[in-house]
Formats: C-alpha cells, sequence, structure tokens
C-alpha cells in the first residue's frame, strides 16, 4: 500500500465563511488570511496504488468552470493527467475514483473538454466512481442553498458511460481501504480510511477541511446542516484520537496531515504526519 497527496490548486475563500460563528480575532491566530478577509486553500487528491488497483480520492476543480467560478480566483491549478504520467500512471489504469462528495472543488476533473469542442471526455474512462447514494440523490434535488455548489457536467458523463457506483452504507472497498459515510457538510459525504503499515491515515475531506477545523464547534458557514457537522466531527474525531489515526485535510494550504489530541471535553490537530 502507498499513498501519496497530489495537489491540484488553490483558490481564495472567505475566511468569514470557512469559520462560521468563530470570531476574526478568534481564527485569524490558526490560519492566515489577507487584507480582503480572504484564506487561501488548497486542493488535494489522494493517490492509493495497492499494487493491484490504483485509487483516486477527489480530483480537484479542473479547469472548466474557472469563468463562472472567478469569485475564487483559482490559481496554480495543475494538470491531473500530467501528474500521474510523471508517476507512469496512465488515466486508463486508473481503477476507482472516490468522490468524498460532488461539490466542483472535489470533481471537475471527472470530465475534460476533447480537444478543441464542447463535447466531454470522461478522465477516467475505466475507472468506478464511488459516491454515496444519499450524496447522489442529493445532487439530483439539491436544496436551494448548495445548488451552485453542482455542475451537471462533472458527473452526468459519468454515470451515462455506466461508470458511477452507489455506496449505501459504511463498507470496504478492498483490502486496507474503507469508506465510512459522515453527514453536516453536506448529505452522505464519503471518508475513505486507509490502513498502512505505519498506521490508518483518514481523507477527511470537507467534514475537517482545515487543521485549523479540528475544533468541533469550528464549523464553516458552507456547512449545510451546522449541528450535524458538529456531531460527526465529533464521531470522526473520537475515533481518530483513540485510534492514533492522521487526518489528512485536503483544503489545508499550509498543514496536510496531523494526529488528534483531546484536550479536555474537545478536540485539536496534534503532531504533523508526513505523507
Ligand atoms: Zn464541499
Amino acid at each position: 500500500m502507498q499513498i501519496e497527496l497530489i495537489h491540484t490548486g488553490f483558490f481564495y475563500a472567505d475566511g468569514g465563511a470557512m469559520f462560521g460563528a468563530v470570531p476574526k480575532k478568534v481564527w485569524s491566530r490558526h490560519y492566515p488570511s489577507n487584507k480582503q478577509n480572504s484564506c487561501i486553500l488548497s486542493m488535494t487528491t489522494l493517490l492509493i496504488r495497492t499494487g493491484e488497483r490504483v485509487i483516486l480520492v477527489d480530483t480537484g476543480a479542473g479547469n472548466k468552470h474557472l469563468k463562472q467560478l472567478s469569485y475564487y480566483r483559482f490559481f496554480n491549478l495543475t494538470d491531473l493527467h500530467y501528474e500521474l504520467f510523471k508517476r507512469n500512471i496512465m488515466p486508463e489504469q486508473v481503477s476507482d475514483v472516490i468522490l468524498t462528495h460532488l461539490h466542483f472543488d472535489h470533481c471537475g476533473y471527472l470530465t475534460l473538454h476533447k480537444q478543441e469542442c464542447e463535447q466531454l471526455d470522461v478522465a477516467f474512462p475505466n475507472a468506478r466512481h464511488w459516491i454515496s447514494e444519499q450524496q447522489w440523490e442529493n445532487f439530483l434535488s439539491p436544496n436551494p442553498l448548495e445548488k451552485d455548489s453542482f455542475f451537471d457536467e462533472n458527473i452526468l458523463p459519468v454515470k451515462a458511460k455506466g461508470l458511477l457506483h452507489l455506496v449505501k452504507h459504511n463498507c470496504t472497498l478492498c483490502e486496507g481501504v474503507s469508506l465510512k459515510l459522515y453527514n453536516g457538510h453536506t448529505l452522505g459525504q464519503i471518508v475513505p480510511y486507509i490502513g498502512t503499515k505505519e498506521r490508518t491515515f483518514v481523507f477527511a475531506g470537507d467534514v475537517i477541511p482545515l487543521a485549523a477545523s479540528v475544533s468541533p464547534k469550528w464549523i464553516s458557514a458552507y456547512d449545510n446542516y451546522p449541528v450535524t457537522s458538529y456531531h460527526e466531527k465529533i464521531l470522526l474525531l473520537t475515533e481518530a484520537e483513540k485510534e492514533h489515526q492522521a487526518v489528512i485535510y485536503c483544503h489545508d494550504a499550509y498543514t496536510k496531515c496531523t494526529t488528534i489530541k483531546k484536550v479536555r471535553d474537545s478536540y485539536k490537530s496534534g503532531l504533523e504526519v508526513q505523507i
């Protein structure tokens, strides 16, 4: 089992939105922002090589919607195909793509424009694409607040090719990779747990997007169900602390992965873990 983080680009998000009800005076001690109150967020793909399978977790925003999403000022975007090519992996060799959820910054690279034409190709033509059934149904009939985060072009061509697979419950994808479902930020987020010789790594997705979001009450204003987020974070963090798991923060531009420590009745990020 070999795991690696592939960085796919940065964007700006409003600090107030990222930390919800937490005052800037407090959150600014834990995450930097500029004069406009914007925080730099990264996008991260996890590459898992088991020997038999090549698995990706999330794909970043791609480049199809940059004009519509200009508010986020994406920069230093990398091409995921090229990143894989540098690691001797061709798109056809990717066996599985696990999508934590279908917001644009996690699944934008699933489809690509064919050269100089409007038609879309799926980026990973032989991969089984895993999404939770609950997230899929949520995508088909989103609530008005979440609707703008979904783009049909990212996922409908995958569905049309018969590559979409729905996860109903917590399950094992293959030896060493299990999938657990969490609610809060959106419905039915998949959180992959990857067991290596050293320890278990948890790709927390938007359940805990930043090391500074570990504190259970630090909940983003982007979360659709904040009280649920609180309870679900406690579940994830309780296990992570007890089992000495390492949590990967997909949007943190500065801290990629840490252990979790319990501080009185709350949790904080612990020691940084190298991947
Ligand atoms: Zn999201």
